[in-house]
């Protein structure tokens, strides 16, 4: 498995992602919607684009290839509810064949929820399920001897190219395979911020450092505020493919 350091892929572009709302001077998520379909080479990755994102079957190419829910998507501690496929309309590389509403976490008598539900796919539920469980609630519990009682977050899903762009490559968001976090929120209300907390030599800012480190262990992409300016007030992570092997980990 090869880390690389070249930044690649996705924005933020939620709508839902403060615990409070986004202060002044704040970066506010603002989606754009694919306008085109038309392709032209990707410029920041590492890799060339193949025709279409090499994500798992399970996630690709929704449109007529389920119409039920999933049956089922076990994933223990998390708490979820299965959804109905996701596709948008008239882009058939958008959407999400497996899709959960990812609502939270519970981690022996803890529980942490999302601000708002998640719309992602079973497959990526499960990554970001370990790395919440694993990693982000015992390094808080360490850190400041208090439970992970909220994540915020952008709503998973979102039908978009990288970086917003009308071209180039889908961003792994479109598939279900991406989630931007941006502030936790722990059992006596204060709040970590990736933006405010991230360079500050402070436990919160051990503990992002902590919690991104161990992402990069389970994500094949991290980008956060060392990333580039677009991703200073969040962590974008997802589970795409890069590479002709898929071993390439992005870790920024
Ligand atoms: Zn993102």
């Amino acid at each position: 498995m090869r880390i690389v350091t070249q930044y690649c892929c996705a924005v933020l572009a939620g709508t839902v992602f403060g615990l409070p709302a986004p202060a002044a001077g704040e970066p506010v998520p603002n989606a754009k919607p694919l306008a085109t379909t038309r392709q032209q080479p990707f410029l920041e990755g590492i890799d060339t684009p193949p025709a279409k994102p090499q994500v798992p079957d399970s996630t690709r190419n929704v449109s007529g290839t389920r119409s039920e829910p999933l049956a089922a998507c076990d994933i223990p501690g998390a708490l979820l509810d299965v959804a109905e496929p996701v596709t948008d309309g008239g882009y058939e590389d958008c959407g999400i064949a497996d899709p959960v509403r990812l609502a939270g976490v519970v981690s022996g008598p803890n529980t942490a929820k999302f601000h708002a539900p998640v719309t992602i796919s079973c497959d990526f539920a499960k990554v970001l399920t370990d790395w919440l469980r694993r990693d982000v609630l015992p390094v808080a519990e360490l850190e400041f001897g208090i439970p992970v009682a909220v994540v915020a977050s952008g709503p998973g899903y979102q039908c978009r190219r990288r970086n917003n762009r009308p071209d180039g490559k889908l961003s792994e968001h479109a598939l279900g395979m991406a989630i931007d976090i941006t502030q936790f929120q722990l059992a006596d209300s204060s709040n970590i911020s990736i933006e405010k907390d991230w360079v500050t030599a402070t436990g919160k800012g051990k503990f992002l450092q902590a919690i991104h480190a161990k992402a990069c262990r389970r994500f094949t992409t991290v980008l956060g505020p060392d990333a580039d300016a677009n991703h200073r007030s969040h962590f974008h992570l997802d589970a795409g493919c890069h590479g002709q092997d898929c071993t390439y980990i992005i870790c920024q």
